[in-house]
């Protein structure tokens, strides 16, 4: 039998979270189906050759924000799903919050799933928890949801859980075999040191760091570690700003608490001082911390005790950032940061000696395995899906608005300059961006339900 290849990509540098080789790999069907090393190649109908560059598989972004329904004028699946194939994400687990219904019941999860359809590249949705929704749970689990995502403080429209009701919460969840994420900042001392700042007439860019410390961080993890280990339910900590915040989740997995650890690369790029410089485009909840913060995150990064690296895309109008111009509170707080996680990775990562290896667990193996769709995606295996990104990772580029795939156009990223630029993106074996371009695809949603299954801890491969 003669094998025919739809695609073959040679002449690359073929990276997994455990492979660094040179050479290539074939697709058919959409699936990986062969490897080769060195300079041969199979023949296939497409050649593409990779001139050196680094082949990985395409990011896992497990926490991005599109806003449909109800607030498509800050991003939406269409715009969202072009940047994340820009950036090299070829699956995107999309937020509960921020639009309108937020997905807390079944008929606002029909809602946006009909809205992500939209999307180019493939996806799964989260379902929330808030604080008068544990009878839909059920629902929302059966509807597909990929995970369940609380928040430990306020938010806008979007109820926080207090401890009694993320105790019922995890319970249930954990039931379904599905995990609750949380937003773990005090609500208590978040609210009080607001308050405080504010009637101190402090408006200032400082101020909102100095309402958001690192202690009520701590003391939000703490307490959620603290019911994961009394319901007995998997636990992810999202955007994890500080190094004692992974400390205590690292503590937690060795006296066999089932929590992973996330974090953002706006905390691995920029700190306290970049707040101060860009102002409001830059304000982001848990804020921006100390250089010497950034640095000691850094060294949990390289140490391995971070499990998740996402990019919390959560866009806005530009004027919601302005209003915060003289008074920083008054801001949108996120970060557009879509198509910024892999030139950051790649750009501050090897020189403090962060492996390519590592970069793909943390953000496309390690991701999928959260979500339950390793080894289909996040993976290069035979039989995976062949969502692949292609990377130059000397090239080197200052970003501008007019690189931004963002409904809105801005950033905190722009005009900073990086080394390692996404060239080509590749959802089951289609180009869907190439040198600049959005190619026409269409991506297919990932139910969670009925996972249902133990799954090992992040990081030991099976
Ligand atoms: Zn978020």
């Amino acid at each position: 039998m003669t094998e025919t290849f739809d695609l073959v990509i040679r002449n690359a540098r073929v990276v997994g979270e455990d492979r660094d080789v040179a050479g290539g790999l074939a697709v058919r069907e959409g699936r990986i189906a062969a490897f080769f090393e060195g300079g041969t190649a199979p023949e296939a109908t497409e050649t593409i050759d990779a001139a050196g560059r680094v082949l990985m598989p395409g990011l896992v972004d497990g926490h991005v924000h599109f806003s449909e329904p109800g607030r498509g004028h800050w991003e939406g699946f269409e715009t969202g799903s072009r940047a994340a194939a820009a950036g090299g994400i070829t699956t995107f687990v999309e937020m509960p919050l921020n639009a309108h219904p937020p997905t807390i019941h079944a008929e606002a999860l029909r809602l946006k799933q009909a809205e992500a359809a939209k999307s180019i590249v493939d996806y799964a949705l989260w379902g929330g928890l808030v604080d008068d929704n544990l009878a839909d749970l059920e629902d929302l689990q059966a509807g597909g949801v990929a995970g369940f995502k609380a928040f430990m403080c306020t938010a806008s429209d979007f109820p926080r859980v207090d401890a009694r009701l993320m105790r019922a919460g995890m319970t249930t969840i954990a039931g379904f075999g599905s995990f609750l994420a949380v937003h773990a900042e005090d609500e208590v001392m978040t609210g009080r040191l607001a308050a405080a700042l504010r009637a101190a007439g402090r408006r200032d860019r400082a101020a909102w760091g100095e309402s958001r410390p690192i202690a009520a961080e701590l003391s939000a993890i703490d307490e959620a570690i603290g019911l994961a280990e009394e319901t007995g339910a998997r636990l992810h900590i999202v955007h994890v700003s500080s190094a004692a915040g992974i400390d205590r989740i690292s503590a937690a997995k060795a006296r066999g608490v089932a929590v992973t650890a996330e974090t953002c690369p706006h905390y691995l790029f920029f700190d306290e001082t970049d707040l101060e410089r860009l102002g409001p485009v830059a304000k982001c909840a848990p804020p921006l911390r100390a250089p010497s913060e950034r640095e000691a995150l850094w060294d949990r990064v390289l140490a391995g005790a971070v499990d998740v690296i996402a990019s919390d895309h959560s866009p806005c109008l530009w004027s919601e950032k302005a209003a915060g111009e003289d008074d920083i509170f008054a801001a949108w707080g996120g970060i557009s940061g879509l198509q910024s996680t892999l030139p950051v990775l790649l750009t501050e990562g090897p020189r403090r000696g962060l492996s390519l290896p590592d970069i793909v667990r943390m953000t496309a193996s390690n991701p999928a395995r959260l979500f339950g769709l390793h080894p289909r995606k996040g993976s290069l295996a035979i039989g995976s899906d062949a969502d692949l990104v292609l990377v130059d990772p000397e090239a080197s580029f200052t970003l501008r608005e007019d690189d931004l795939f963002y409904r809105n156009r801005h950033s905190a990223y722009c005009g900073s300059a990086f080394r390692g630029r996404v060239d080509l993106t590749i959802s089951r074996g289609t180009a869907v961006y190439r040198d600049g371009d959005i190619l026409p695809h269409r991506g297919a949603r990932l139910d969670g339900a009925g996972l249902g299954r133990v799954r090992q801890p992040l990081g030991e491969t099976a």
